[in-house]
């Protein structure tokens, strides 16, 4: 037999894949691991995804999403053309990445910048697409310090508030930036997978910058993770560039039900907005009880906490979290191999969290 990979051309032997949080299958645990929304979608979203499921799915959805992307404009205050819709936001940050930072190949030598510690799906892009990329540290409290960014560069990316720290920077912060780039013509993509929890959204910034483009995921906010919806919003001229780069893919990216779903839920921001205060609020329950059992928690606008415990290694309190039925996410390299990513469940699953944490102070 020969062996597969030489029938890999360069692009696949050079990739270097995501691998996302574990889902597991076997064990009943608590899953604070992949930053989902302990609560349930909206009524009205599992409805309208019930009523999609009908004999129109022998029909292709639009390809322009028309309905889902007006629905999205009218809650976020924009034009349709300015909404580029996909499946989840994972797709649309790779269509990004195609579309706006310039390849080593076409001759690019500025790198495309973002944090050392931020999404680790962002370097996998970049490998992918051969762009020059850059990482900037963080501050030692984990901060992004925006003047880091007032550079030459191929393009700016981070999330806000950023993953998996939790840290958000302010709207004065990243005008800062976008000003920078703005004279130079380089896109900024502001990441905003979890503003919902509690940083201010860019988009009301986007009529003073044609190349600033933010990226929304329905995954954690609205509670649909499973239904695979993310969109993205922007000048017009970035977003055609983007169903370029998709529609030279698959032009049906979003199906009949996810369209259905992500309709709804964008529609439904007044049930979203009580879910998403429940979780801030748990978030700040935990985050001061875990400062009172001597945790270090760095402060969060998302809906995970980043923590250490000194005196106890990441790697050992991580597996004493899973005897005890609970998955966290453990980055095991560098500056975060000590710290722990927890999502905030509800209640009672961070009442459990807790419980093990306690322990682990006792023993210490
Ligand atoms: N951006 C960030 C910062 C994330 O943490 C995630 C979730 N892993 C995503 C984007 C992707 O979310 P989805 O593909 O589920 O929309």
């Amino acid at each position: 037999m020969i062996p597969v990979p030489v029938y890999w051309n360069k692009r696949t032997q050079n990739c270097s894949p995501y691998v996302p949080g574990e889902q597991p299958k076997d064990r009943a645990f608590i899953k604070l691991n992949t930053n989902e929304n302990p609560y349930p979608p909206s009524p009205k979203v599992i409805a309208a995804i019930q009523e999609a499921a009908c004999d129109t799915l022998r029909l292709y959805p639009d390809p322009l999403c028309t309905e889902f992307r007006e629905a999205a404009a009218k809650q976020y205050g924009v034009k349709a053309e300015q909404v580029f819709p996909g499946n989840g936001s994972d797709e649309v940050l790779a269509f990004v990445f195609g579309a706006f930072f310039e390849s080593a190949a076409a001759g690019e030598s500025a790198p495309l910048l973002f944090p050392d510690i931020t999404y680790s799906f962002y370097p996998v892009y970049a490998r992918l697409w051969d762009i020059p990329c850059k990482t900037i540290p963080l501050a030692a409290d984990f901060s992004i310090n925006a003047e880091d960014y007032l550079v030459p560069s191929g393009g700016v990316i981070f999330p806000n508030p950023n993953a998996p720290t939790g840290t958000a920077l302010s709207l004065s912060q990243i005008r800062m930036i976008l000003d920078w780039q703005k004279k130079a013509d380089r896109v900024v993509v502001i990441d905003e997978a979890y503003a919902a929890f509690g940083a201010d959204s860019v988009v009301p910034l986007l009529g003073d910058y044609p190349n600033l483009l933010t990226v929304h995921t329905l995954s954690k906010s609205a509670s649909l993770a499973g239904l695979r919806t993310g969109f993205a919003i922007g000048s017009a001229g970035l977003i055609e560039g983007l169903f370029r780069i998709r529609d030279s893919f698959n032009s049906y990216t979003m199906d009949r039900l996810a369209l259905a779903g992500a309709r709804a839920a964008v529609e439904d921001a007044a049930y979203y907005d009580k879910v998403n205060k429940k979780i801030a609020a748990t978030r700040e329950r935990v985050s001061a009880e875990l400062l009172a059992l001597g945790f270090e928690v760095i402060p969060s606008r998302a809906n995970f906490v980043f923590i250490r415990r000194r005196g106890i290694s990441g790697s050992d309190l991580f597996a004493r979290l899973r005897r005890h039925g609970i998955l966290v996410r453990h980055f095991n390299s560098g500056r975060t191999a000590d710290y722990l990513r927890v999502s905030i469940g509800t209640n009672q699953d961070m009442d459990a969290f807790l419980d093990v944490c306690k322990k682990t102070g006792e023993q210490k």
